[in-house]
């Protein structure tokens, strides 16, 4: 039996600085993962520095069909810096010389550079669905260049999905300035992306491993995040909740989200609710007892969960190669940082260990080590 292809979305929040994650896209991960037969990738971050390395990596794969008897992902950061600068020099550093298909290795070199620097790369573009994150209007110029950006990911323009704070309010402007008619408020109701499906987006949990995929830190990172009612009642004419979220809801159960994420990805410090106006629902008093229910009642304690295990788990289980790889290396070079300066022989064990497996940098570190 032929075996279906899976299929590739793209989430992306535009490179501004904000505090607290892009929850729609983190549901919207979810909703993905739920659907099965896709691959979920999450990016915030410089876009062309992210299509060279989607590139590099197609190269080495490629290297590895010619000659598997290197190990060139190794040589992954020099790979980069080739295919970004084009100088001569850093093809010494790969040391492809090293291989008896030296010749047939630098001719693959030249395609992949000259795929990026020749733009093939539009003309051949890799992700089935591309989904755009909007959020302050101030932040317009950066959020129209990344839309814009974003065209070239996707195959078809018609699967770039564009949603958020910004969108909902300015989307004729927005449609103007990119040609793409973005979503108005929230995903409240089911069949909404995918005809037939029953998930309602919205009350789906977050996903936090796609967090771990990134760079970027949000300072508001450890806690649960969530509404336990949608829009307001009222219409003051100022404001933008009532085009967000048209419909008031007064309470959406939180108990069985907060223990599903405690689950997977481990406990949160804090519960940050982001209602706009709680104290209209009739529903009070079951929202207050879920709260409580939930592990936020009067005197309560968090301890720290061992991320370095969770982590790991969630390797083994392929929850998130991409995030879990990047968390685990960075939780033990943070270790191996602290150590350092207090335990000279222990420390040189730990960095002799990180260099046997290769884990003292992110760009070599493999999910086995
Ligand atoms: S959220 Fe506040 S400002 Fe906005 S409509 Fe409701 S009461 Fe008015």
């Amino acid at each position: 039996m032929m075996k279906s292809k899976r299929k590739k979305v793209l989430l992306i929040e535009p490179n501004y600085t904000n505090k607290y994650p892009p929850i729609g896209l983190m549901k919207l991960s979810t909703y993905y993962k739920n659907l099965g037969g896709w691959d979920v990738t999450f990016y915030k971050g410089d876009l062309k520095t992210f299509v060279i390395e989607r590139i590099v990596d197609r190269c080495i794969e490629d290297f590895e069909k010619t000659d598997k008897s290197i190990d060139w992902w190794l040589k992954r950061d020099e790979f980069v810096e080739y295919i970004k600068t084009r100088k001569k020099e850093t093809v010494e550093k790969i040391a492809i010389d090293r291989s008896n298909m030296e010749l047939i290795l630098l001719a693959k070199l030249t395609e992949w550079k000259d795929f990026y620097w020749k733009g093939i790369w539009k003309k051949e573009p890799e992700w089935d669905r591309v989904g755009v994150t909007t959020l302050f209007t101030f932040y317009w110029d950066i959020t129209v260049e990344t839309i814009n950006f974003a065209k070239l990911l996707v195959k078809k323009k018609k699967d770039l999905m564009v949603g958020g704070v910004l969108a909902s309010i300015q989307p004729k402007e927005l449609e103007t300035a990119t040609g793409i008619k973005p979503w108005v408020g929230i995903l409240g109701a089911p069949g909404i992306l995918d005809k037939g499906d029953t998930q309602i987006i919205d009350n789906l949990p977050l996903d936090y491993s796609i967090l771990d995929e990134i760079e970027y830190k949000y300072p508001m990172a450890n806690a649960f995040y969530g509404y336990m009612t949608r829009g307001c009642i009222r219409h003051c004419a100022f404001c933008a909740v009532p085009t967000l979220e048209s419909k008031y809801i007064s309470y959406i159960p939180m108990r069985e989200r907060v223990e599903k994420v405690r689950e997977v990805y481990g406990d949160q410090k804090d519960l940050l609710l982001m209602d706009n106006n709680v104290l209209a629902s009739e529903n009070l008093k079951d929202i207050i007892d879920d709260i409580v229910a939930s592990g936020f009642g009067r005197g309560a304690k968090f301890i720290q969960p061992n991320m370095l295990a969770i982590s790991i788990r969630n390797l083994k289980n392929g929850i998130n190669d991409r995030a879990y790889i990047r968390k685990s290396q960075g939780l033990i070079q943070e270790f191996y940082q602290k150590l350092k300066p207090l335990k000279g022989d222990e420390s040189y064990e730990v960095y002799k260990i990180m260099s046997r497996y290769h884990i003292n940098k992110l760009s070599t570190t493999k999910k086995e080590a």
